[in-house]
């Protein structure tokens, strides 16, 4: 498991990797994280009609901010692959506009306890992030910068 330990990004690393899309950025949360995000929100941007993520490559719908989630406390999180490529990922409770391919691997998770795969946006099939699944729950860790926000 050392590997993974050294995969994961120390404890409050935070940095302006990317810019946060407009749907975060209106709503920064501590050191820049999503707010609190529970099913149910009634916040009136996420509950305009449309408003969603998209692709960056193709411009298909991906996600709805309406299912952002919190996993291990935060919204956003950056990590680190064996690579020491950093992504800043978004958590989704699902993702519509992506598929998971692939076996799955508990390899260099950056959620311990979840396995992984890599999903793909059904538009144009650019890896959007990684599917995150246990024996009894999953979501989507999208990558930020490969998201925009779409919709009226
Ligand atoms: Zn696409």
């Amino acid at each position: 498991m050392t590997a993974v330990d050294q995969a994961v990004a120390p404890a409050g690393y935070r940095n302006s990797l990317d810019r946060l899309p407009p749907l975060l950025a209106k709503r920064p949360g501590p050191e820049g994280r999503a707010p609190s995000i529970a099913p149910g929100d009634e916040s009136q941007d996420r509950d305009s009609p449309g408003r969603r993520f998209i692709c960056v490559f193709c411009g298909a719908t991906i996600a709805s901010p309406r299912d952002l989630i919190e996993v291990d406390g935060a919204g956003i999180h950056d990590f680190a692959n064996p690579d020491g490529v950093v992504f800043r990922i978004c958590c989704f409770s699902r993702a519509d506009g992506c598929f998971p391919s692939g076996a799955s691997t508990e390899a260099y998770t950056w959620f311990p306890g979840f396995s992984w795969r890599c999903a793909h946006c059904r538009g144009c099939g650019a890896q959007m992030g990684w599917h995150y699944e246990s024996r009894s729950s999953g979501f989507y860790g999208l990558i930020l910068k490969n998201l925009a926000e779409g919709g009226a």
